[in-house]
């Protein structure tokens, strides 16, 4: 951004993210303090987004992650238009604003040396919507995990479906579904990390399969919307419905885990599991 100083005329450029402002708290936080504090503000623990990249680096080991499938990229196979564009062209300047192709990135590493297949969904791209090609690289992703006997972690950012796929895009839950299903046969643990939001087609299905289910503090993990269920059932829905808290104090995840304490956590679970 640059502003002209009225009196001398002179250049001000003021750097871009030199802070944040925290959507719960509304508190300004110094970007860097933030990045250090892994998208976490300091003062009330809201836990912010973060990119599939970003992820990836927080919980594995450096140097130890390769890609997979980064070639599967979205499929329009319905030609889908409205009123604001093609579906393709809404790929395109997708793709080329992330620097991502699909919703989610696929790919091995380790976990405090521990070799994992991981797939992350980036909320950036289309909502983390779950489209043809979402769905095959989290499907072939938990076939590399069968095949090499690799614990498999999925972190879930979501707003479900994707539309502009119809049909197609909900055959993704049954396919990846029936994939994750698969690794149960060789005994080969799923952790699904629910992170903000987690909603739709996707709670709905690999994002609630875990053998163990977590989810980040705060989250939104939902089905329908809050609204639409109000008109449906014509009550008022209880404060917190549909957040990390509410469905571990109902019973629907297992824990609620603080970023930071994220990948200990998950290495000690897959320590349970004996890896
Ligand atoms: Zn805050």
């Amino acid at each position: 951004m640059t502003w002209f100083n009225s009196t001398t005329t002179k250049k001000i450029t003021v750097k871009k993210h030199l802070w944040v402002k925290c959507k719960h708290c509304n508190s300004h936080i110094y970007y860097k303090e933030w990045t250090k504090n892994m998208n976490v503000c300091p003062k009330c623990n809201y836990h912010g987004s973060l990119t599939a990249h970003e992820r990836i680096e927080q919980i594995i080991d450096k140097d130890t992650f390769k890609e997979l499938f980064s070639n599967i990229v979205p499929l329009d196979s319905l030609k889908f238009v409205d009123l604001k564009g093609s579906y393709k062209d809404n790929i395109h300047a997708t793709s080329k604003k992330t620097g991502i192709s699909e919703s989610v990135i696929t790919g091995h590493g380790n976990i405090n040396s521990i070799h994992i297949v991981l797939a992350v969904m980036d909320f950036r791209f289309m909502g983390g919507s779950l489209g043809s090609g979402t769905g095959e690289k989290i499907l072939r992703a938990a076939n590399y995990a069968y095949d090499h006997n690799l614990p498999y972690i999925i972190f879930s950012a979501s707003g479900g479906a994707r539309m502009q796929e119809g049909t197609l895009s909900l055959m993704q839950m049954a396919k990846t579904c029936a994939g994750i299903s698969r690794l149960n046969k060789k005994k080969i643990p799923y952790i699904s990390v629910l992170t903000n939001p987690t909603s739709g087609g996707v709670s709905a299905s690999f994002a609630m399969m875990g053998d163990i289910n977590v989810a980040e503090p705060g989250a939104l993990i939902a089905f329908a919307g809050r609204r639409v269920i109000e008109q449906t059932i014509g009550e008022k829905l209880p404060d917190g419905f549909q957040t990390s808290e509410y469905l571990r104090d109902h019973g629907f995840i297992d824990a609620i885990v603080n970023r930071k304490e994220l990948k200990k956590y998950i290495s000690n679970v897959l320590g349970f599991f004996n890896y």
